[in-house]
């Protein structure tokens, strides 16, 4: 294993937008291990720029030995004190100043990850890189209210009896692709403010935002061993990482069959195990809704990010008597929608993340087309290099299509339609025609509706006439196979602790 000392060696891009010239400087990837950048000894992957469909730079994924480096010297920050011994509030006040270096490097992140995904740079610079600052400083707050609680015990004799949290110890934070830097802040965040250290890997596709986070963070002093950073490839290096002895918690958003296949591997030494994993998420339009604010609400919710959110509403059932009036509404949507280049201004769809998940998207649209399946707008790629696919509407009748029941991680909406007739029962019972139960969406004016199926739905997040509402203090997590552990708020935090009773006998 090479070391070389922190400073940086950014290569710059040049990038042409339209007619304007951007430049963007990409961080030497490498790994950060016990606060030193080491080159990476496994095999050399590539970082693309999805909206041109070309190679920006190369790095060393991490291999066996920069993994158990990593975790040891996690392990040794957290056991010599170096983090969980400081004082809550100094604690928080290192996450208040990370979050406030990501702020003053807005725009270098902003560009880094609209060039590492294709995400529109109005995206990435006015809700991305501050959202990831926010989430920051949500959770620098939560380090100093970390409270156990007094019991009342009937015990015989006299006793003082409390609970106590404490960190869990070694994280290992697994990530994917679609919101990287989002999703790092949301890991080390509350990780760090329980007092955990943590061995952080970002998917292999998406490194760059993470490394620079990396550098920031040792830049304002955390101590080394605290924050690691591996990136690699899952199947090796995320492998490695969550069946190391040395991990007590392993946190990971992805796929669900990543995500079953990690609770195998956990088991083996009962590594403490969050899952955030995939969804197909309902939403569902009655007639009594405001229409136009509801096929708004319902286009963008597929849309955003190319469809490559894990909370997307990407079924949708209409009540049949304004069915026709919607579906037209959601496809001059689609058609109309700005779709190219990330940095180019106008754009408000960019590319899907790769070659290869374009070719999935466009399979499950291809396959599904026929007697019961109708594409009424897209479901092709753009004629241009980049991983494009159209804004894509189905409408569909036969609800065990693989385009209804499995998750497509792309811009594509199914449509269904229900009875006016239909009961709050019905209902509920498409909203769980999946394996799933992520999220689900209603738009209705009724009281009483919105509340049934608040109750009734079986998903961790239910949103009433809006298709957004992520927010650091809104615990986020999945019902089913959607996962387990919440993200955000107090249950996020506090995930990352664990409780303990005392009881002290004072007089017998
Ligand atoms: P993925 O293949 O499951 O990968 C997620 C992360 O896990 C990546 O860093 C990946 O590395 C790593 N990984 C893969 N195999 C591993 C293994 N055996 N051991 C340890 N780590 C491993 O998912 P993806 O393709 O990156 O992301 C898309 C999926 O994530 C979708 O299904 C989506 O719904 C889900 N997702 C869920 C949420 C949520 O909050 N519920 C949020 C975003 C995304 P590589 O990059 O090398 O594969
Ligand atoms: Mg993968």
């Amino acid at each position: 294993m090479s070391q070389s000392d922190s400073n940086r060696n950014p290569a710059a891009n040049q990038l042409q937008a339209g007619t304007a010239a951007i430049q963007v400087s990409i961080p030497e990837v490498r790994h950060l291990i016990g606060g030193h950048w080491v080159h990476g000894s496994g095999p050399t992957l590539p970082v693309h720029n999805p909206s041109q469909g070309t190679v920006v730079t190369e790095f060393a994924s991490a291999d066996r030995d920069n993994v158990d480096a990593a975790a040891r010297s996690a392990r040794e920050a957290f056991d010599s004190q170096t983090w969980q011994g400081l004082s809550p509030a100094q604690r928080a006040r290192m996450l208040w100043k990370l979050a406030d270096a990501v702020e003053d490097h807005t725009e270098e992140l902003a560009r880094l990850e609209t060039l590492n995904t294709g995400k529109p740079l109005t995206v990435t610079r006015s809700f991305e890189v501050p959202q990831a600052a926010e989430i920051l400083r949500f959770n620098a707050g939560w380090a100093t209210k970390l409270n156990g609680e007094t019991r009342q015990v009937s015990l015989p004799g006299q006793w003082h009896t409390y609970t106590q949290r404490q960190p869990l110890g070694v994280t290992a934070l697994i990530i994917p692709w679609n919101n990287p830097l989002v999703m790092a802040a949301a890991k080390l965040g509350p990780a760090l403010a329980a007092g955990c250290t943590a061995v952080l890997k970002p998917a292999e596709l998406t490194p760059l935002s993470a490394v620079r986070l990396g550098e920031l963070a040792q830049q304002i002093g955390f101590p080394a061993g605290v924050i690691n950073i591996l990136t690699g490839l899952g199947e090796t290096t995320g492998e490695a990482l969550v069946s190391h002895p040395g991990v007590d918690k392993v946190s990971f958003t992805g796929s669900t069959v990543v995500g079953k296949h990690l609770q195998r591997v956990t088991s083996e030494h009962l590594t403490r195990l969050a899952l955030e994993l995939g969804g197909k998420s309902p939403a569902v339009i009655y007639d009594d809704a405001d229409l136009s604010a509801a096929a708004q609400g319902a286009a963008l919710s597929i849309f955003s990010n190319s469809g490559q959110v894990c909370a997307a509403g990407s079924r949708l059932y209409v009540q049949e008597n304004v069915a026709e009036e919607v579906i037209d509404q959601i496809v001059k949507i689609a058609e109309n929608l700005p779709v190219g280049d990330g940095f180019e201004p106008q754009v408000r769809m960019g590319p899907v993340i790769s070659q290869s998940q374009q070719d999935r998207v466009l399979r499950y649209v291809r396959e599904a087309a026929g007697d019961t399946a109708e594409v009424l707008v897209g479901g092709t790629e753009l004629d241009r290099p980049g991983y494009f696919v159209r804004p894509t509407v189905l409408r569909v009748s036969d609800r065990e299509l693989p385009v209804v029941q499995e998750e497509i991680f792309g811009p594509v909406l199914t449509v269904q339609t229900f009875s006016a007739e239909a009961n709050i029962s019905e209902v509920l019972k498409s909203m769980h025609d999946t394996r799933y139960g992520l999220s689900a969406y209603v738009w209705t004016k009724s009281l009483e509706r919105a509340h049934r199926i608040a109750r009734g739905a079986r998903a961790g997040n239910v949103r009433v006439n809006s298709h957004i509402g992520m927010d650091p203090a809104m615990p986020f997590g999945g019902f089913r196979e959607s996962g387990y552990g919440k993200e955000n708020g107090r249950e996020g935090v506090e995930s990352y602790t664990e409780l303990k009773s005392v009881a002290i006998s004072i007089a017998s």
